[in-house]
């Protein structure tokens, strides 16, 4: 009989990452969500080689003390939640404390920050897994954390990525989901040194508006409902298309909760049946929808790369979308005359 033994952390953190890490855009889901958890104004993308060479983010935000830098790349150790209590009521995009120590130990990894009252900036490496110790470095306040050669030490890993257009196009479409849901956050996003979206701040309603044309179209907004309903202490809001804006395949179909972009059964079943009898077979709605609810009436730790959630009344939920959406929908129904939104 064999004896149990603790694995060594880099492995740890190399477990952790096969469940988080799929491809490049992965990566660039958790950097970019770390800004936007640091409260950026202004998030940077810079992708060499469809991410498989170099993927770095760079941000405005608050940054990391010096003191801390040892601890944002272990693993569960986070700034974001303190205890159950935050658990259930989690705000942040952030908060399993996995994300950084998972990328490290699959990547040459380094991480550049420094705080707005901090005298200089601090700059950690890590390759394979094994942190070096920080060093003073020139940067302003912010973050930025360069993430190389992505799974060089996971050889079956590397093997499965694909085509640079492929990784690329992934990231890109991340970019947009999020930006969709950050309209206040600028967002550059450069593949080999070529700047290939720029996604300019927006405030107020004609501002989100155009930051939604700019990522998905200058028409999209035209060919669609404004939706802004509240009820049972939910609030859904965005755009649905109208039937003429239909697709054939399911591209354009956004739904964030409290700000995270969710795929969800339940959610994607409201959906399709408020538009079961405008759309014919085979054709698919357009939309981009945020429902905001009480952190604490959803759990968002159901999958470590937190794209599923599970809502503590889904029926409540359920019933609160179609409803919605069935309504928005209604005077496209035929015999009645569409308005668009203005
Ligand atoms: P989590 O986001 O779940 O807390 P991460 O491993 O992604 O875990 O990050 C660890 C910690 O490092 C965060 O809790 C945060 O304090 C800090 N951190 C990471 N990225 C940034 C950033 N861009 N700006 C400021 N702090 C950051
Ligand atoms: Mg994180």
């Amino acid at each position: 009989m064999r004896r149990i033994h603790a694995l060594p952390p880099e492995l740890v953190n190399q477990i952790a990452a096969g469940e988080v890490i799929e491809r490049p855009a992965s990566v660039v889901k958790e950097l970019v969500e770390n800004s936007i958890d640091a409260g950026a104004r202004r998030v940077e993308v810079d992708i060499e080689d469809g991410g498989a060479r170099l993927i770095r983010v760079r941000d405005d935000g608050g940054g990391i003390e010096p003191d801390d830098l040892p601890l944002a790349i272990t693993s569960h150790a986070t700034s974001k939640i303190a205890s159950f209590d935050d658990l259930e009521r989690v705000g942040t995009l952030g908060f399993r404390g996995e994300a950084l120590p998972s990328i490290a130990s699959v990547s040459r990894f380094a991480l550049m920050s420094r705080t707005a009252g901090g005298d200089a900036a601090w700059r950690i490496e890590v390759d394979g897994g094994r942190p070096l110790l920080p060093k003073p470095a020139q940067h302003p306040v912010g973050t930025v954390v360069e993430v190389r050669d992505l799974f060089y030490n996971v050889p079956a890993r590397r093997k499965f990525l694909r085509a640079e257009r492929t990784e690329f196009g992934y990231i890109d479409e991340l970019i947009k989901s999020i930006a969709l849901a950050r309209a206040e956050v600028e967002f550059r996003l450069a593949n080999n040194g070529k700047p290939l979206r720029l996604l300019r701040p927006a405030h107020g309603e004609a501002d989100i508006q155009r930051r939604i044309g700019d990522v998905l179209g200058g028409d999209f907004v035209e060919r669609s409902l404004r939706v802004d309903h509240a009820g049972a202490g939910l609030r859904l809001h965005g755009w649905v298309g109208l039937p003429t804006a239909s697709r054939s395949q399911a591209d354009q179909q956004y739904f964030h909760v409290n700000g995270r972009l969710v795929r969800d059964r339940l959610v994607a079943h409201a959906v399709r049946q408020a538009y079961a009898d405008v759309l014919f077979h085979g054709r698919h709605p357009a939309f981009v929808l945020f429902l905001e609810l009480d952190p604490a009436l959803v759990d968002v730790n159901v999958h470590p790369a937190k794209h599923e959630v599970r809502f503590r009344e889904s029926r409540l939920v359920h019933d609160f979308l179609y409803r919605t959406l069935d309504e928005a929908l209604s005077g496209t129904r035929a015999g009645s005359a569409v308005a668009a939104a203005p």
